[in-house]
């Protein structure tokens, strides 16, 4: 057996009911990591251009990070990737919890399901062991009932169930794959690719352990890799706040997405902020993923009240934006339990908020019909309503069924004007982070391969606030100086950096939290935590040029796909009206002049700011700027020659136009 992984792919075929395993081959750990890297590798070549997200010919691909299931801090994240039903391109969506370290002991570190189900089935894994089993009589059930009632039929509750909802069984397109019921992989509608194999959950179990190859020197890295976390002062902050606790700051700065991304700011934010949250009679314990330092995940109940009964894990930052401020809702009971439903029906909070916005926009401007609306009163605010659409939505009732197939689907569908306020692009509803006060984020939203969305490139660096962000922005940049979210310079060469990290990081299955969200970790300690877990030496600039390819692989599948400069773009809204809060009369031409520290200002991410920026982007990747494609060169670099024959075929290696920068 290889050090730090099991050494086994498992394939099932659910249309002919076979299942193989076949061994992890080695040239993909030294090309693409782990996790992330590797799925996207056997994606581009399951896969054909053009094939249905929700068929039989899109597979459904779980991988552990390469240091899952060992002591390394933070190391118990795993990847889902498939074609997306909600964008029709590339998605990969990543989860905590103990799911994916529980796959490596039971022998295996990928799972790749193929085909579809006639019936209801779910997968019993087990000590290098697979069954594909009846699921009939879990169809219908929720996520955390159907987690029950596996653990009662296996006998053990430390069995690991990934699982869908009735949102993932009735095909609703931002459908989440929930591990151990409260960790989503929620981005995209992996939970729909999920419902359409009729494959209800993945049950794991094993007795397995992972050896790594140089026992002293891991945990010696690992050490140094807990030391230097505990160290930067926000590591407390997120154990006892989680994501959450910057809800009340990011509002005082006003940029906390609010009514739809109209406002940065709202009254009252802090009462469903983490601090408040901490103190309050609804916390009952903190938990955490697999081998986490932070811990940062919380849970909590209401036991009085209309939602008496209520209990779920979180609530995120992300989803106290989404079901709460971006509804104009500051009810933290409703967040609560909206926040509930979506996990137990396996629905991603983001989306799910951002189609309720949507709603409640075109209610307060009077576009619906009374048929549409089938008696619904959707002002801003109303918390009943948030909860009752979140039900609709995974029914597929009513409105809810117009909802269920993701904004851009619902504004194109309902027309009169409501595409300028579905705040999407590439089809995904953008994530609750306000671009237009941050040009680091307007950028990596705009070019990430699945849309816009904090998770596969994070730039809280720019922000400057913490020693860490400011010695990462001069490491990357040369001047801390740049640690300036207003500042168009050096955006590119930030998200770049970003780019490489968030793909090697998320390879390995390790959490963001642990690099360039808390600055505890970087590139250099984490190869040396690989190293010393494989028995090769992997240096800095490996893993990082790894993380790149990656990237340049997940690109590349989106450009087979037909994607083009154009497709590059932040939401509508973010891209032509100013937020409130920050619309105090600078002029984006200044901005557009201004050099350095002068430019300390802006107003808003104009088209204009960000094609300067994409300008810049593409030519530090060496992609054509007229298309967005990479060069044959490029490719080359990277070790990506497999993508070239096809890609040349299609006509999409272009021709160069430019001398390379
Ligand atoms: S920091 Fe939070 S999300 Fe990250 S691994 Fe730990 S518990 Fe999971």
């Amino acid at each position: 057996m290889p050090f730090a992984i099991a050494g086994q792919i498992l394939h099932v075929d659910l249309t002919n009911r076979k299942t193989w395993a076949e061994p992890v081959p080695e040239e993909s750990i030294r090309r693409f990591i782990g996790s992330r890297g590797v799925n996207a590798k056997i994606l581009w070549h399951a896969v054909r251009p053009g094939i249905d997200p929700l068929g039989l010919e899109n597979p459904l691909i779980f991988g552990t990070g390469t240091l899952s299931g060992t002591f390394a801090p933070t190391s118990g994240r795993t990847t889902v990737t498939c074609k997306s039903p909600t964008t029709g391109l590339y998605l990969k969506t990543n989860v905590g919890g103990h799911w994916g370290a529980e796959l490596k002991f039971a022998g295996f570190d990928y799972l790749v399901v193929h085909g579809a189900a006639v019936e209801p089935v779910y997968l019993w894994i087990e000590d290098g062991k697979v069954e594909i089993r009846d699921a009939r009589h879990l169809w219908g059930k929720d996520v955390r009932e159907t987690t029950r009632l596996l653990h009662e039929e296996t006998g053990d509750r430390s069995v690991q169930v990934a699982a869908i909802g009735q949102g993932g069984e009735n095909l609703v397109y931002f459908a989440a794959v929930m591990v151990s019921v409260y960790n989503a992989a929620a981005r995209g509608g992996a939970g729909a690719v999920m419902g359409s194999k009729k494959l209800k959950a993945v049950a794991v179990r094993g007795h397995g352990s992972i050896r790594v190859a140089d026992k002293q020197e891991f945990y010696r890295s690992c050490h140094v890799a807990i030391k230097n976390s505990y160290e930067d002062a926000t590591a407390k902050f997120a154990h006892l706040y989680g994501t959450a606790g910057s809800v009340p700051m990011v509002n005082e700065a006003r940029a906390f997405p609010s009514y739809n991304f109209r406002r940065g700011h709202i009254e009252g934010a802090e009462k469903i902020g983490g601090p408040y949250l901490a103190e309050s009679k609804y916390l009952k314990r903190r938990l955490g993923c697999n081998a986490c330092i932070f811990c940062c995940h919380r849970y909590c109940e209401i036991n009085d009240g209309p939602w008496a009964g209520c209990y779920t894990g979180g609530p995120e930052y992300e989803t106290i934006s989404a079901l709460g401020t971006g509804c104009g809702n500051i009810d933290l009971e409703v967040v609560l339990k909206a926040n509930e439903l979506c996990n137990i029906y396996g629905l991603d909070t983001i989306s799910t908020g951002n189609l309720i916005q949507w709603a409640m926009e075109g209610y307060e401007k009077k576009i619906f019909t009374e048929e549409e609306l089938g008696g619904l009163t959707l002002e801003w605010g109303n918390g009943k309503a948030i909860v009752e659409m979140v039900r609709m939505i995974a029914y597929r009732q009513g409105l809810g069924n117009i909802l269920a197939e993701g904004v851009k689907r619902a504004a194109a569908r309902i027309g009169r004007g409501s595409e300028k306020w579905a705040i999407q692009a590439k089809g995904l509803e953008q994530s609750r982070v306000e671009t237009r006060a941050a040009f680091g984020y307007a950028l990596a939203f705009a070019v990430n391969p699945r849309g816009p969305d904090h998770l596969h490139t994070e730039t809280i660096a720019e922000f400057g606030v913490r020693p860490g962000g400011r010695r990462l922005i001069k490491k990357i940049t040369g001047d801390e100086k740049y640690a300036n979210p207003r500042l168009i310079e050096k955006r590119a060469e930030i998200v770049r950096w970003h780019e490489d990290c968030f793909a090697a990081t998320d390879s390995l299955g390790l959490c963001a939290f642990i690099d360039t969200s808390r600055f505890g970790v970087d590139p250099e300690q984490m190869a040396d935590m690989l190293s010393a877990a494989i028995g090769t030496r992997v240096s800095e600039e490996e893993l990082m040029k790894a993380g790149r390819r990656i990237l340049t692989l997940e690109k590349c599948f989106n450009v087979r796909e037909g994607t083009t400069r154009a497709d590059d773009v932040l939401p509508w809204r973010l891209m032509n009206e100013p937020l409130e809060s920050l619309a105090r009369g600078a002029d984006v031409q200044r901005a557009l002049e201004a050099k350095g520290s002068e430019n300390d200002f802006v107003p808003i991410n104009s088209p204009a700011m960000l094609n300067r920026m994409l300008d810049e982007y593409y030519a530090l990747h060496d992609w054509d700027r007229e298309t967005s494609w990479p060069y044959r060169e490029t490719l080359e670099r990277l070790g990506l020659q497999e993508v070239i024959p096809e890609l040349e075929q299609k006509g999409k290696i272009p021709r160069r136009r430019q001398i390379p920068e």
